[in-house]
């Protein structure tokens, strides 16, 4: 039987490297997408092959550049998975920058709205369109039989930071976003669904570390530990190998707790 496939976008390194792992040790082919760092995207590649091969699986996995905010690249990147693998079985929008210099909501910049929108925006919507539209296909040939979409979204969808608004309205549109599809997308067994992390270690939170290491420490979070990327894809896993299948729209909270409130 042919393996399920995967295209996880920025998946080079952080939230989306720890998915592809956790992707690879149940099987699924991989399209690892990156915007530049070539050599971070063929370390996960290799990585995600070992770690397949640990698991009993033998998987291909290829690194392919594309900028999530530019429509040619979308095409190719879809395209890398049509021709390398033929079939479409988990789309994730998991590509996303922070606030481009973190200005004040008095002081952003417009051009600088326009760039984060388009990545983290515009990139997630026009690609899922593009998937579902494949998806649709696939699953009327019988090629794939649950499809799904998993659009990792923040606590900043719904937890205010005044100096990145841009981020903050990105990520509560993708909440949007996901019902939408859920919605649409459910009379062809394509399940749509939101992962909200909290603070993960990576690249993007490296230069507030202190910061969150000090808010952690404080009790901003029930359970008192930074989230690792692995967290965010066990429970893509979980999703992929169809432990929720009578849920979709649904917003999955991984962050320790952070949602909740206390009195
Ligand atoms: P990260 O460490 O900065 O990694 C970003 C990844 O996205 C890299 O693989 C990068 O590729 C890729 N990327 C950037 N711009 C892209 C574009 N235009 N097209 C395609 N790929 C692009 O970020 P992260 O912390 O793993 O975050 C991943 C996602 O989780 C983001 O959507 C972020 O908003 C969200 N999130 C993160 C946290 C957190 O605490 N870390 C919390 C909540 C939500 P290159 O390596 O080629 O640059």
């Amino acid at each position: 039987m042919a393996n399920k496939s995967a295209i996880i976008t920025g998946a080079s390194r952080g939230i989306g490297r720890g998915i592809s792992l956790e992707l690879a040790t149940i099987g699924y082919d991989l399209v690892v997408n990156y915007a530049g760092n070539k050599q971070a995207a063929e370390k996960t590649v290799e990585d995600c092959q070992e770690a397949a091969q640990l698991a009993g699986h033998s998987i291909t996995a290829l690194a392919v550049k594309a900028d999530v905010g530019q429509a040619e690249e979308r095409d190719h990147l879809v395209e890398a998975a049509r021709i390398q693998f033929g079939r479409l079985d988990l789309l994730v929008n998991n590509a996303g920058i922070t606030s481009i210099g973190r200005a004040d909501i008095l002081k952003a910049k417009e051009e600088n709205f326009d760039q984060l929108m388009s990545v983290n925006l515009k990139g997630p919507f026009f690609l899922t369109q593009q998937a579902a539209n494949w998806m649709i296909e696939l699953t009327k040939q019988g090629i794939v039989e649950s499809p799904k979409v998993v659009t990792i979204s923040s606590v900043s969808a719904y937890t205010v930071s005044v100096n990145r608004a841009d981020y903050c309205m990105a990520k509560a549109a993708l909440g949007m976003m996901t019902k939408l599809y859920a919605v649409r997308l459910a009379e062809h067994g394509i399940r749509v669904y939101e992962i909200c992390p909290g603070i993960i270690a990576s690249d993007m939170t490296a230069p507030v570390q202190t910061k969150y290491d000090k808010l952690i420490a404080e009790g901003l979070t029930p359970i008192p530990r930074w989230g690792q990327p692995h967290d965010i894809g066990k429970t893509i896993k979980a999703i992929a190998l169809d432990y929720l299948p009578f849920s979709t729209g649904e917003v999955i909270n991984v962050d320790g707790g952070f949602h909740l409130r206390t009195l």
